[in-house]
Protein backbone atom coordinates (compact mmCIF):
# COMPACT_ATOMS: atom_id res chain seq x y z
CA UNK A 1 0.00 0.00 0.00
CA UNK A 2 3.69 2.46 -0.06
CA UNK A 3 2.48 2.76 -3.94
CA UNK A 4 0.45 5.94 -5.56
CA UNK A 5 -2.88 4.14 -7.83
CA UNK A 6 -4.48 5.71 -10.14
CA UNK A 7 -7.91 4.93 -12.01
CA UNK A 8 -10.76 6.26 -14.22
CA UNK A 9 -13.57 6.47 -11.98
CA UNK A 10 -16.07 7.24 -14.34
CA UNK A 11 -17.11 4.41 -17.18
CA UNK A 12 -15.18 5.17 -20.02
CA UNK A 13 -17.10 6.80 -23.34
CA UNK A 14 -18.36 9.83 -24.63
CA UNK A 15 -19.67 11.87 -22.06
CA UNK A 16 -19.01 15.78 -20.93
CA UNK A 17 -17.04 14.35 -17.87
CA UNK A 18 -14.33 11.98 -16.53
CA UNK A 19 -12.76 11.74 -13.29
CA UNK A 20 -9.47 10.68 -13.25
CA UNK A 21 -8.67 9.44 -9.35
CA UNK A 22 -5.57 9.28 -7.60
CA UNK A 23 -4.42 8.07 -4.01
CA UNK A 24 -1.19 7.14 -1.84
CA UNK A 25 1.46 9.23 -0.46
CA UNK A 26 2.26 10.71 -3.45
CA UNK A 27 -0.99 11.31 -5.01
CA UNK A 28 -0.62 15.40 -4.45
CA UNK A 29 3.04 15.62 -6.15
CA UNK A 30 2.35 12.97 -8.72
CA UNK A 31 -0.32 15.32 -10.10
CA UNK A 32 1.15 18.52 -9.69
CA UNK A 33 4.22 17.74 -11.72
CA UNK A 34 1.76 17.43 -14.49
CA UNK A 35 -0.52 20.29 -13.75
CA UNK A 36 -0.11 23.90 -14.49
CA UNK A 37 -1.93 26.27 -12.21
CA UNK A 38 -1.43 26.91 -8.63
CA UNK A 39 0.95 24.71 -6.37
CA UNK A 40 -1.04 21.71 -5.07
CA UNK A 41 1.32 21.01 -2.61
CA UNK A 42 0.24 24.35 -1.11
CA UNK A 43 -3.32 24.47 -1.37
CA UNK A 44 -6.05 23.51 1.44
CA UNK A 45 -7.45 19.87 1.58
CA UNK A 46 -10.86 19.95 -0.12
CA UNK A 47 -10.61 22.48 -2.37
CA UNK A 48 -10.69 22.40 -5.98
CA UNK A 49 -8.20 24.26 -8.59
CA UNK A 50 -8.59 25.05 -11.84
CA UNK A 51 -5.68 24.70 -14.38
CA UNK A 52 -4.31 22.38 -16.90
CA UNK A 53 -2.77 19.29 -17.50
CA UNK A 54 0.38 19.68 -19.47
CA UNK A 55 2.78 16.57 -20.35
CA UNK A 56 5.84 16.47 -22.27
CA UNK A 57 4.88 20.15 -23.22
CA UNK A 58 1.88 19.44 -24.48
CA UNK A 59 -1.75 21.36 -22.94
CA UNK A 60 -3.52 17.41 -22.36
CA UNK A 61 -6.74 18.89 -20.87
CA UNK A 62 -8.19 22.21 -19.56
CA UNK A 63 -9.11 21.02 -16.04
CA UNK A 64 -10.65 21.16 -12.28
CA UNK A 65 -8.46 19.49 -10.25
CA UNK A 66 -10.18 18.53 -6.35
CA UNK A 67 -7.23 17.88 -3.72
CA UNK A 68 -8.34 15.61 -0.43
CA UNK A 69 -5.35 15.38 2.05
CA UNK A 70 -5.70 12.15 4.26
CA UNK A 71 -7.25 10.87 6.79
CA UNK A 72 -10.56 12.35 5.71
CA UNK A 73 -11.00 11.45 1.87
CA UNK A 74 -12.22 7.60 1.00
CA UNK A 75 -8.94 5.58 1.14
CA UNK A 76 -7.53 7.59 4.08
CA UNK A 77 -4.77 8.58 1.93
CA UNK A 78 -4.36 11.58 0.11
CA UNK A 79 -6.55 11.86 -2.83
CA UNK A 80 -6.31 13.84 -5.73
CA UNK A 81 -9.32 13.43 -8.82
CA UNK A 82 -8.83 15.42 -11.55
CA UNK A 83 -11.88 15.97 -13.70
CA UNK A 84 -11.19 16.39 -17.55
CA UNK A 85 -13.33 16.66 -20.03
CA UNK A 86 -15.05 13.44 -21.01
CA UNK A 87 -13.90 11.10 -23.47
CA UNK A 88 -11.92 8.34 -24.43
CA UNK A 89 -8.89 10.03 -26.03
CA UNK A 90 -8.06 12.95 -23.59
CA UNK A 91 -9.07 10.54 -20.46
CA UNK A 92 -6.78 7.98 -21.42
CA UNK A 93 -4.01 10.38 -21.91
CA UNK A 94 -4.11 11.94 -18.85
CA UNK A 95 -4.43 8.50 -17.19
CA UNK A 96 -1.05 7.69 -19.19
CA UNK A 97 0.19 10.83 -18.08
CA UNK A 98 -0.10 9.78 -14.32
CA UNK A 99 0.96 6.55 -14.93
CA UNK A 100 4.66 8.16 -16.70
CA UNK A 101 4.73 10.10 -13.47
CA UNK A 102 4.76 7.37 -11.05
CA UNK A 103 1.68 6.53 -10.19
CA UNK A 104 0.70 3.18 -10.56
CA UNK A 105 -2.65 1.40 -12.23
CA UNK A 106 -5.50 0.21 -9.83
CA UNK A 107 -6.49 -3.12 -9.43
CA UNK A 108 -10.34 -3.34 -9.38
CA UNK A 109 -11.82 -2.22 -6.16
CA UNK A 110 -8.42 -1.13 -4.95
CA UNK A 111 -9.47 2.36 -3.63
CA UNK A 112 -12.27 0.80 -1.80
CA UNK A 113 -9.72 -1.84 -0.50
CA UNK A 114 -7.49 0.58 1.03
CA UNK A 115 -10.78 1.97 2.78
CA UNK A 116 -11.00 -1.30 4.24
CA UNK A 117 -7.07 -1.92 5.02
CA UNK A 118 -7.33 1.53 6.15
CA UNK A 119 -10.03 0.73 8.83
CA UNK A 120 -12.41 3.12 7.40
CA UNK A 121 -14.43 0.91 6.21
CA UNK A 122 -15.69 -2.72 7.05
CA UNK A 123 -16.69 -5.72 4.30
CA UNK A 124 -19.99 -5.28 4.83
CA UNK A 125 -19.80 -1.63 4.23
CA UNK A 126 -17.82 -2.51 1.23
CA UNK A 127 -20.09 -4.93 -0.09
CA UNK A 128 -22.87 -2.52 -0.14
CA UNK A 129 -20.83 0.32 -2.12
CA UNK A 130 -20.45 -2.09 -5.27
CA UNK A 131 -24.61 -3.11 -4.34
CA UNK A 132 -25.18 0.81 -4.27
CA UNK A 133 -23.10 1.02 -7.97
CA UNK A 134 -24.80 -2.09 -9.55
CA UNK A 135 -28.27 -1.23 -8.11
CA UNK A 136 -30.53 -0.76 -10.92
CA UNK A 137 -34.14 -0.40 -8.82
CA UNK A 138 -35.09 2.31 -6.15
CA UNK A 139 -35.85 -0.64 -3.59
CA UNK A 140 -31.82 -1.95 -4.45
CA UNK A 141 -30.62 1.17 -3.62
CA UNK A 142 -32.14 1.66 -0.48
CA UNK A 143 -31.09 -1.40 0.87
CA UNK A 144 -27.77 -0.80 -0.24
CA UNK A 145 -27.28 2.69 1.13
CA UNK A 146 -28.50 1.22 4.62
CA UNK A 147 -25.43 -1.42 4.63
CA UNK A 148 -23.42 1.21 3.67
CA UNK A 149 -24.38 3.42 6.13
CA UNK A 150 -22.82 0.41 8.61
CA UNK A 151 -26.45 -0.87 9.69
CA UNK A 152 -25.20 -4.70 9.38
CA UNK A 153 -21.43 -3.79 10.63
CA UNK A 154 -23.41 -2.48 13.58
CA UNK A 155 -25.50 -5.32 13.82
CA UNK A 156 -22.65 -8.35 13.77
CA UNK A 157 -20.34 -6.20 15.84
CA UNK A 158 -23.68 -6.66 18.60
CA UNK A 159 -23.49 -10.22 18.33
CA UNK A 160 -19.46 -10.61 18.53
CA UNK A 161 -19.70 -8.42 21.84
CA UNK A 162 -22.12 -10.88 22.96
CA UNK A 163 -20.21 -13.76 21.97
CA UNK A 164 -16.74 -12.11 23.51
CA UNK A 165 -18.55 -11.64 26.75
CA UNK A 166 -19.57 -15.28 26.91
CA UNK A 167 -16.48 -16.93 25.70
CA UNK A 168 -14.36 -14.76 28.73
CA UNK A 169 -16.85 -15.96 31.38
CA UNK A 170 -16.22 -19.29 29.81
CA UNK A 171 -12.42 -18.74 30.04
CA UNK A 172 -12.84 -17.70 33.55
CA UNK A 173 -14.42 -20.87 34.68
CA UNK A 174 -11.78 -23.21 32.55
CA UNK A 175 -8.58 -21.16 34.18
CA UNK A 176 -10.26 -20.87 37.68
CA UNK A 177 -12.42 -23.81 38.11
CA UNK A 178 -13.01 -22.70 42.06
CA UNK A 179 -15.43 -19.96 40.71
CA UNK A 180 -17.19 -22.49 38.87
CA UNK A 181 -20.40 -21.78 41.01
CA UNK A 182 -19.88 -18.16 41.77
CA UNK A 183 -18.80 -16.66 38.16
CA UNK A 184 -19.21 -19.48 35.11
CA UNK A 185 -21.73 -21.98 34.98
CA UNK A 186 -23.98 -19.66 35.38
CA UNK A 187 -26.05 -21.78 32.34
CA UNK A 188 -28.69 -19.45 32.81
CA UNK A 189 -26.84 -16.52 31.34
CA UNK A 190 -25.37 -19.47 28.67
CA UNK A 191 -28.40 -20.19 27.78
CA UNK A 192 -29.88 -17.04 27.36
CA UNK A 193 -27.37 -15.42 25.17
CA UNK A 194 -27.45 -18.64 23.11
CA UNK A 195 -31.29 -17.92 23.18
CA UNK A 196 -30.96 -14.69 21.76
CA UNK A 197 -28.43 -14.82 19.28
CA UNK A 198 -29.56 -18.29 17.59
CA UNK A 199 -33.09 -16.34 17.21
CA UNK A 200 -31.77 -13.20 16.31
CA UNK A 201 -29.31 -14.63 13.32
CA UNK A 202 -32.44 -16.85 12.51
CA UNK A 203 -34.40 -13.66 11.95
CA UNK A 204 -31.64 -12.14 10.05
CA UNK A 205 -30.94 -15.14 7.44
CA UNK A 206 -34.83 -15.55 7.10
CA UNK A 207 -35.04 -11.92 5.79
CA UNK A 208 -32.06 -12.02 4.22
CA UNK A 209 -32.97 -14.77 2.06
CA UNK A 210 -36.49 -13.57 1.49
CA UNK A 211 -34.65 -10.10 -0.13
CA UNK A 212 -32.23 -12.02 -1.92
CA UNK A 213 -34.21 -11.53 -5.40
CA UNK A 214 -34.17 -8.06 -4.58
CA UNK A 215 -30.39 -8.55 -5.50
CA UNK A 216 -30.24 -11.18 -8.01
CA UNK A 217 -33.86 -10.52 -9.38
CA UNK A 218 -35.67 -13.19 -11.12
CA UNK A 219 -34.06 -14.90 -13.96
CA UNK A 220 -37.42 -15.84 -15.87
CA UNK A 221 -37.18 -17.90 -19.10
CA UNK A 222 -39.82 -17.56 -21.56
CA UNK A 223 -40.51 -20.97 -23.47
CA UNK A 224 -42.76 -22.40 -26.06
CA UNK A 225 -43.27 -23.92 -29.46
CA UNK A 226 -42.31 -21.47 -32.45
CA UNK A 227 -44.98 -19.07 -33.33
CA UNK A 228 -47.12 -19.06 -30.52
CA UNK A 229 -45.68 -15.62 -29.09
CA UNK A 230 -43.04 -15.37 -27.10
CA UNK A 231 -41.03 -12.38 -28.57
CA UNK A 232 -44.33 -10.61 -28.69
CA UNK A 233 -44.81 -11.24 -25.40
CA UNK A 234 -41.55 -10.09 -24.28
CA UNK A 235 -41.65 -6.89 -26.27
CA UNK A 236 -45.40 -5.79 -24.65
CA UNK A 237 -43.36 -6.26 -21.39
CA UNK A 238 -40.22 -4.27 -22.62
CA UNK A 239 -42.51 -1.53 -24.14
CA UNK A 240 -40.15 -1.80 -27.08
CA UNK A 241 -39.23 -4.08 -30.01
CA UNK A 242 -36.18 -5.59 -28.67
CA UNK A 243 -37.22 -9.37 -29.54
CA UNK A 244 -37.34 -9.82 -33.14
CA UNK A 245 -41.15 -11.29 -33.93
CA UNK A 246 -41.93 -12.69 -37.13
CA UNK A 247 -44.43 -15.64 -38.44
CA UNK A 248 -41.53 -17.33 -40.10
CA UNK A 249 -41.22 -20.25 -37.80
CA UNK A 250 -37.71 -20.58 -35.94
CA UNK A 251 -37.08 -17.20 -36.44
CA UNK A 252 -35.85 -16.59 -32.48
CA UNK A 253 -32.97 -19.04 -32.85
CA UNK A 254 -31.02 -17.26 -30.39
CA UNK A 255 -31.43 -16.14 -27.38
CA UNK A 256 -33.14 -12.33 -26.45
CA UNK A 257 -32.73 -11.10 -23.22
CA UNK A 258 -34.61 -7.95 -21.58
CA UNK A 259 -35.25 -6.38 -17.94
CA UNK A 260 -38.83 -5.55 -16.58
CA UNK A 261 -39.58 -4.14 -12.92
CA UNK A 262 -42.43 -5.31 -11.08
CA UNK A 263 -42.93 -3.33 -7.98
CA UNK A 264 -39.26 -2.52 -8.46
CA UNK A 265 -37.86 -6.65 -8.41
CA UNK A 266 -36.20 -6.74 -11.55
CA UNK A 267 -36.75 -9.87 -13.76
CA UNK A 268 -34.46 -10.79 -16.19
CA UNK A 269 -36.49 -11.81 -19.08
CA UNK A 270 -35.04 -14.47 -21.63
CA UNK A 271 -36.77 -15.43 -24.30
CA UNK A 272 -35.50 -18.71 -25.85
CA UNK A 273 -35.42 -20.30 -29.33
CA UNK A 274 -39.10 -22.04 -30.11
CA UNK A 275 -38.95 -25.64 -28.87
CA UNK A 276 -39.21 -28.26 -31.33
CA UNK A 277 -38.04 -30.64 -33.18
CA UNK A 278 -35.76 -29.79 -36.10
CA UNK A 279 -33.04 -31.04 -38.03
CA UNK A 280 -31.58 -27.74 -38.95
CA UNK A 281 -28.57 -27.44 -37.03
CA UNK A 282 -28.48 -23.76 -36.15
CA UNK A 283 -32.07 -24.01 -34.56
CA UNK A 284 -30.86 -27.15 -33.07
CA UNK A 285 -28.32 -25.36 -31.02
CA UNK A 286 -30.91 -22.99 -29.50
CA UNK A 287 -33.98 -25.39 -28.57
CA UNK A 288 -31.11 -27.27 -26.23
CA UNK A 289 -29.77 -24.24 -24.85
CA UNK A 290 -33.84 -23.24 -24.32
CA UNK A 291 -33.98 -26.48 -22.74
CA UNK A 292 -30.75 -25.99 -20.11
CA UNK A 293 -32.32 -22.33 -19.29
CA UNK A 294 -35.04 -23.45 -17.98
CA UNK A 295 -33.20 -25.69 -15.76
CA UNK A 296 -31.81 -22.17 -14.28
CA UNK A 297 -34.57 -20.35 -14.40
CA UNK A 298 -36.47 -19.03 -11.12
CA UNK A 299 -39.47 -18.23 -13.42
CA UNK A 300 -40.52 -20.01 -16.42
CA UNK A 301 -43.27 -18.45 -18.77
CA UNK A 302 -44.96 -21.36 -20.85
CA UNK A 303 -45.99 -19.86 -23.99
CA UNK A 304 -48.99 -21.54 -25.84
CA UNK A 305 -51.42 -20.61 -28.60
CA UNK A 306 -55.29 -20.94 -27.11
CA UNK A 307 -56.30 -21.13 -30.81
CA UNK A 308 -54.93 -23.99 -31.38
CA UNK A 309 -54.98 -27.56 -29.48
CA UNK A 310 -52.53 -28.69 -27.75
CA UNK A 311 -49.43 -30.32 -29.66
CA UNK A 312 -46.97 -33.13 -28.36
CA UNK A 313 -44.36 -30.84 -28.66
CA UNK A 314 -46.45 -28.38 -25.98
CA UNK A 315 -47.14 -31.53 -24.22
CA UNK A 316 -43.46 -32.04 -23.71
CA UNK A 317 -42.67 -28.74 -22.71
CA UNK A 318 -45.44 -28.55 -20.79
CA UNK A 319 -43.63 -31.48 -18.82
CA UNK A 320 -40.37 -30.22 -18.59
CA UNK A 321 -41.52 -27.53 -16.70
CA UNK A 322 -44.21 -29.13 -14.30
CA UNK A 323 -41.59 -29.09 -11.09
CA UNK A 324 -40.90 -25.32 -12.03
CA UNK A 325 -41.81 -22.23 -10.71
CA UNK A 326 -44.28 -21.59 -13.64
CA UNK A 327 -47.07 -19.77 -15.53
CA UNK A 328 -48.87 -21.31 -18.39
CA UNK A 329 -49.79 -18.25 -21.06
CA UNK A 330 -52.25 -18.68 -23.14
CA UNK A 331 -51.62 -16.38 -26.17
CA UNK A 332 -53.45 -15.27 -28.79
CA UNK A 333 -56.94 -14.78 -26.74
CA UNK A 334 -58.42 -12.86 -29.43
CA UNK A 335 -58.33 -16.17 -31.81
CA UNK A 336 -61.39 -18.52 -30.86
CA UNK A 337 -60.47 -20.78 -28.42
CA UNK A 338 -59.69 -24.39 -29.22
CA UNK A 339 -57.17 -25.53 -26.55
CA UNK A 340 -58.56 -27.76 -23.47
CA UNK A 341 -57.74 -25.76 -20.04
CA UNK A 342 -58.30 -29.63 -18.43
CA UNK A 343 -55.19 -30.56 -19.91
CA UNK A 344 -53.90 -27.71 -17.43
CA UNK A 345 -55.04 -28.51 -14.40
CA UNK A 346 -53.20 -27.82 -11.89
CA UNK A 347 -50.83 -25.00 -13.23
CA UNK A 348 -51.13 -21.29 -12.96
CA UNK A 349 -52.83 -19.97 -16.05
CA UNK A 350 -52.92 -16.76 -17.73
CA UNK A 351 -54.43 -15.86 -21.22
CA UNK A 352 -53.14 -12.86 -22.93
CA UNK A 353 -53.29 -11.37 -26.43
CA UNK A 354 -50.91 -9.20 -27.53
CA UNK A 355 -52.47 -7.45 -30.76
CA UNK A 356 -55.08 -5.38 -28.21
CA UNK A 357 -52.80 -6.21 -24.94
CA UNK A 358 -55.17 -8.06 -23.04
CA UNK A 359 -53.47 -9.95 -20.12
CA UNK A 360 -50.54 -8.89 -19.63
CA UNK A 361 -51.20 -6.92 -16.27
CA UNK A 362 -52.76 -10.57 -15.04
CA UNK A 363 -49.29 -12.13 -16.40
CA UNK A 364 -47.54 -9.43 -13.94
CA UNK A 365 -50.09 -9.82 -11.18
CA UNK A 366 -49.47 -13.47 -11.24
CA UNK A 367 -45.60 -13.20 -11.35
CA UNK A 368 -46.30 -10.83 -7.72
CA UNK A 369 -48.53 -13.52 -6.21
CA UNK A 370 -45.89 -15.95 -6.91
CA UNK A 371 -43.40 -14.34 -5.19
CA UNK A 372 -45.11 -12.36 -2.97
CA UNK A 373 -43.55 -8.96 -4.19
CA UNK A 374 -45.96 -6.99 -2.24
CA UNK A 375 -44.75 -8.56 1.13
CA UNK A 376 -41.01 -7.43 0.58
CA UNK A 377 -41.00 -4.48 3.57
CA UNK A 378 -37.55 -2.77 2.85
CA UNK A 379 -38.32 0.14 5.29
CA UNK A 380 -35.31 0.25 7.90
CA UNK A 381 -33.97 -3.36 7.60
CA UNK A 382 -30.44 -4.86 7.43
CA UNK A 383 -29.99 -7.66 5.32
CA UNK A 384 -27.09 -9.83 4.42
CA UNK A 385 -26.78 -8.81 0.75
CA UNK A 386 -23.94 -11.51 -0.41
CA UNK A 387 -23.76 -14.80 -0.62
CA UNK A 388 -20.79 -14.61 1.41
CA UNK A 389 -22.03 -13.40 4.09
CA UNK A 390 -25.47 -15.22 4.13
CA UNK A 391 -23.45 -18.59 4.19
CA UNK A 392 -21.03 -17.73 7.15
CA UNK A 393 -24.08 -16.05 8.84
CA UNK A 394 -25.94 -19.67 8.01
CA UNK A 395 -22.54 -21.39 9.51
CA UNK A 396 -22.50 -19.45 12.25
CA UNK A 397 -26.06 -20.37 13.41
CA UNK A 398 -25.28 -23.46 13.21
CA UNK A 399 -22.29 -23.60 15.45
CA UNK A 400 -24.37 -21.90 17.57
CA UNK A 401 -27.23 -24.61 17.94
CA UNK A 402 -24.52 -27.04 18.47
CA UNK A 403 -23.71 -24.69 21.41
CA UNK A 404 -27.06 -24.94 22.62
CA UNK A 405 -27.00 -28.57 22.09
CA UNK A 406 -23.92 -29.10 24.90
CA UNK A 407 -25.26 -26.58 27.22
CA UNK A 408 -28.55 -28.97 27.51
CA UNK A 409 -26.59 -32.02 27.69
CA UNK A 410 -24.15 -30.47 29.52
CA UNK A 411 -21.16 -31.48 27.64
CA UNK A 412 -17.54 -30.59 28.90
CA UNK A 413 -17.87 -26.84 28.79
CA UNK A 414 -14.35 -26.65 26.25
CA UNK A 415 -16.52 -28.08 23.40
CA UNK A 416 -19.00 -25.48 24.12
CA UNK A 417 -16.39 -22.72 24.05
CA UNK A 418 -14.91 -24.34 20.27
CA UNK A 419 -18.21 -24.07 18.84
CA UNK A 420 -19.07 -20.39 20.84
CA UNK A 421 -15.38 -19.08 19.14
CA UNK A 422 -16.48 -20.68 15.80
CA UNK A 423 -19.73 -18.67 15.69
CA UNK A 424 -17.75 -15.33 16.63
CA UNK A 425 -14.66 -15.97 13.71
CA UNK A 426 -17.17 -16.79 11.26
CA UNK A 427 -19.19 -13.70 12.25
CA UNK A 428 -16.31 -11.47 11.86
CA UNK A 429 -15.33 -12.84 8.71
CA UNK A 430 -18.74 -11.12 7.39
CA UNK A 431 -17.24 -7.75 8.86
CA UNK A 432 -13.65 -8.83 7.64
CA UNK A 433 -12.03 -8.80 11.00
CA UNK A 434 -11.05 -12.22 10.84
CA UNK A 435 -11.15 -12.60 6.82
CA UNK A 436 -7.88 -13.92 5.36
CA UNK A 437 -5.85 -11.81 3.05
CA UNK A 438 -7.00 -14.32 0.26
CA UNK A 439 -10.50 -13.84 0.67
CA UNK A 440 -10.05 -10.24 0.94
CA UNK A 441 -8.46 -10.18 -2.23
CA UNK A 442 -11.21 -12.44 -3.97
CA UNK A 443 -13.94 -10.14 -2.46
CA UNK A 444 -12.58 -7.12 -4.18
CA UNK A 445 -11.45 -8.73 -7.62
CA UNK A 446 -15.35 -8.25 -8.40
CA UNK A 447 -15.27 -4.80 -8.13
CA UNK A 448 -14.91 -2.25 -10.82
CA UNK A 449 -11.73 -0.68 -11.44
CA UNK A 450 -11.94 2.98 -10.35
CA UNK A 451 -13.78 2.59 -7.31
P1 LIG B 1 -42.54 -16.68 -31.18
O1 LIG B 1 -41.95 -17.46 -32.33
O2 LIG B 1 -43.18 -17.59 -30.21
O3 LIG B 1 -41.57 -15.73 -30.57
O4 LIG B 1 -43.76 -15.83 -31.81
P2 LIG B 1 -43.79 -14.32 -32.32
O5 LIG B 1 -43.89 -13.40 -31.17
O6 LIG B 1 -42.70 -14.13 -33.31
O7 LIG B 1 -45.21 -14.31 -33.00
C1 LIG B 1 -45.56 -15.18 -34.07
C2 LIG B 1 -46.74 -14.63 -34.85
O8 LIG B 1 -47.90 -14.62 -33.99
C3 LIG B 1 -46.56 -13.19 -35.33
O9 LIG B 1 -47.15 -13.05 -36.60
C4 LIG B 1 -47.32 -12.38 -34.30
O10 LIG B 1 -47.80 -11.16 -34.84
C5 LIG B 1 -48.46 -13.31 -33.97
N1 LIG B 1 -49.00 -13.09 -32.63
C6 LIG B 1 -48.32 -12.92 -31.47
N2 LIG B 1 -49.17 -12.73 -30.44
C7 LIG B 1 -50.42 -12.77 -30.94
C8 LIG B 1 -51.72 -12.65 -30.35
O11 LIG B 1 -51.91 -12.45 -29.16
N3 LIG B 1 -52.79 -12.77 -31.22
C9 LIG B 1 -52.64 -13.00 -32.56
N4 LIG B 1 -53.71 -13.10 -33.27
N5 LIG B 1 -51.43 -13.10 -33.11
C10 LIG B 1 -50.32 -12.99 -32.33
Amino acid sequence: MDDTIVAISTSLGVGAISIVRVSGTDAIEIVNSIFKGKDLTKVKSHTINYGHIIYKGEVIDEVLVSVMRAPKTYTKEDIVEINCHGGISTTNKVLEALIESGARQAEPGEFTKRAFLNGRIDLTESEAVMDLIESKSDIERRLALQNESGALKEMITKYRDKLKDLISHIEVNIDYPEYYDIEVVDDKKINDSLDYLIKELKHLIKESEGKKIIKTGIKTVIVGRPNVGKSSILNKLLNYNKAIVTDIEGTTRDIVEGDIYIDGIHLNMIDTAGIRKTDNKIEKIGVEKSLSLIDDADLVLVVLDESKLLTKEDKEILDKTKNKTSIVVLNKSDLTKKINENDLKGRNVVETNTVDEKGLESLKNEIRTLFNLDKIEVLDYTYLSSARSLALARKALSSLESAKESAITNSPIDLLEIDIKDAFDDLGEITGETASDEIIDNLFKNFCVGK
